[in-house]
């Protein structure tokens, strides 16, 4: 064994590619040893039948084929990372750790303890930017503070963006100096109390003929006019510079999507207040109906309004939901049922495979209208134009909801006008005192 080591640890990075951690750690000068840890802080929390934990095995197993090949291998443990990391120092001599940046609060408080406990063991612990182009405090205004509106965040960034920062990181011409050794087992998802899910996951291919087009395709469910990358993003298994710049290059709506991801970021970052509540704290006082059967039969696509109908069965069956579809459910649930946001909140994040805390909270909050660059609280979305428009031929409705325009099919859980008129009034009663 070497007499030192240095540890890569694999997070929301789940590639070998263009990995600014992993490419810090290989030039290191110390042989490097690739590192997971399946954190009970979080799987505890979950389901058993939870995509996602197979999703990161599955792709752990390709990694591991990867190294295995260049003669070495991944070290996988199962637990809770402030025990976990005792363990692996009394067993390697470690002498260095790199990670990339994860800005969710748990893994921000995890980081700082992780961090206290390696200096206090005499090992540098090194982070990186690695999942945004900008992160952080890197964007703000000309007065100094984080930007809460899009549009001048959008401009600023497009501003300051460099060919440097879009550079990829040559991890490949490194890989020699993988720690050698015969393949370490990996903990089965049945050891760790998981099945395997149903769900096809969406290949981590940015496909050049729909990010062309996407101004013109991406409101239409019914067609293929988004690229399905969110799940691929979440968890790294894509580069966010090789694609920011193929962006760039074919699509400037597209890199503004790519852009709305780390304004969302950047608003958790330095606003944490919004995980726990609205933006803006006047909203928290909405009276709420929080409808208990009412919000069962939006989470089952059973309110009689075809469009909402369709978006939660795709989203039960597939995790995945077309985002001007979660545009309407969510103002649906919180302004035609008046129900609170954070209730939909908690069902999206226990669903989408693409879950994000930054964006779904981003997403939910703007909906319900107390977000940062929030619609106005008086547009209500009407769910019946919303269809016409965006899925004039029913094609999308029909695929999920194949007993609408049957008897079969419910009707409408509450009228749109007075629907619309309660909303407005409940939004009135606290936002013009
Ligand atoms: P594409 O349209 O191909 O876009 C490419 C990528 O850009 C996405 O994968 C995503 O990373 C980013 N992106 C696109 N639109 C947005 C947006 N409005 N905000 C932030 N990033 C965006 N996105 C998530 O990644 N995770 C979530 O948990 C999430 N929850 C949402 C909840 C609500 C209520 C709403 C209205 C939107 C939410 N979104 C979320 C944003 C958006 O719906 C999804 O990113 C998108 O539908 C994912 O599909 P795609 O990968 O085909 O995206």
């Amino acid at each position: 064994m070497a007499d030192a080591f240095t540890i890569h640890w694999f997070r929301r990075d789940l590639r070998l590619d263009d990995n600014t951690a992993l490419f810090h750690a290989l030039s290191s000068g110390h042989p490097v040893i690739p590192l997971f840890i399946f954190d009970r802080e979080i799987l505890d929390e979950l389901p058993q039948q939870d995509a996602r934990v197979d999703f990161i095995h599955r792709r752990l197993s390709e990694i591991q084929t990867q190294l295995t090949a260049l003669g070495s291998s991944l070290l996988v443990y199962y637990g809770k990372p402030e025990e976990v990391w005792p363990q692996i120092l009394a067993d390697y001599p470690v002498v260095a750790v790199h990670t990339n940046h994860d800005y969710e609060p748990y893994a921000k408080t995890r980081d700082e303890h992780i961090g206290e406990f390696l200096a206090g063991q005499g090992v540098s612990f090194m982070t990186w930017r690695d999942q945004v182009i900008f992160e952080k405090e890197e964007i703000l205004t000309g007065a100094g503070g984080p930007y809460t509106v899009f549009t001048p965040f959008s401009k600023k960034w497009k501003a300051m963006l460099t060919e440097e920062r879009l550079a990829s990181f040559d991890t490949e011409s490194l890989f020699g100096n993988f720690f050698p050794t015969e393949p370490l087992a990996i903990p089965s998802l049945a050891e760790m109390g998981f099945a395997p899910s149903q769900i096809a996951f969406p290949p981590s291919i940015a496909d050049p003929e729909v990010i062309k087009v996407y101004d013109q395709r991406r409101n239409f469910p019914a067609i293929p006019g988004t690229t399905r990358l969110g799940l691929h993003l979440r968890f790294g298994t894509i580069s966010i510079r090789k694609l920011t710049r193929q962006a760039r290059l074919l699509n400037e709506t597209y890199l503004n999507e790519l852009i709305w991801r780390e304004f969302y970021m950047q608003i958790l970052w330095n606003f944490p207040h919004v995980v726990s509540g609205p933006f803006r704290p006047a909203y928290a006082a909405i009276p709420w109906r929080n409808v208990e059967e009412e919000f069962n039969a939006w989470c089952e696509g059973k309110t009689g309004y075809p469009m909402v109908d369709a978006g939660m069965r795709e989203l039960n069956e597939t995790g995945y939901m077309h985002n001007r579809v979660r545009m309407v459910v969510a103002s649906f649930l919180t302004k035609h049922l008046l129900i609170n946001w954070q209730w939909g909140e908690a069902y999206f994040a226990e669903k989408l495979l693409d879950f994000e805390l930054s964006s779904n909270n981003g997403g939910w909050q703007w909906a319900a209208g107390c977000g940062t660059d929030a619609a106005p609280y008086f547009r209500v979305f009407n769910p019946e134009s919303q269809l016409k428009k965006f899925d004039g031929k029913g094609a999308y409705v029909r695929k999920w909801v194949p007993e609408w325009e049957t008897p079969a099919y419910p009707n409408p859980i509450v009228e749109h006008k007075f629907a619309r008129e309660r909303c407005l009034a409940a939004y009135q009663s606290v936002l013009k005192k």
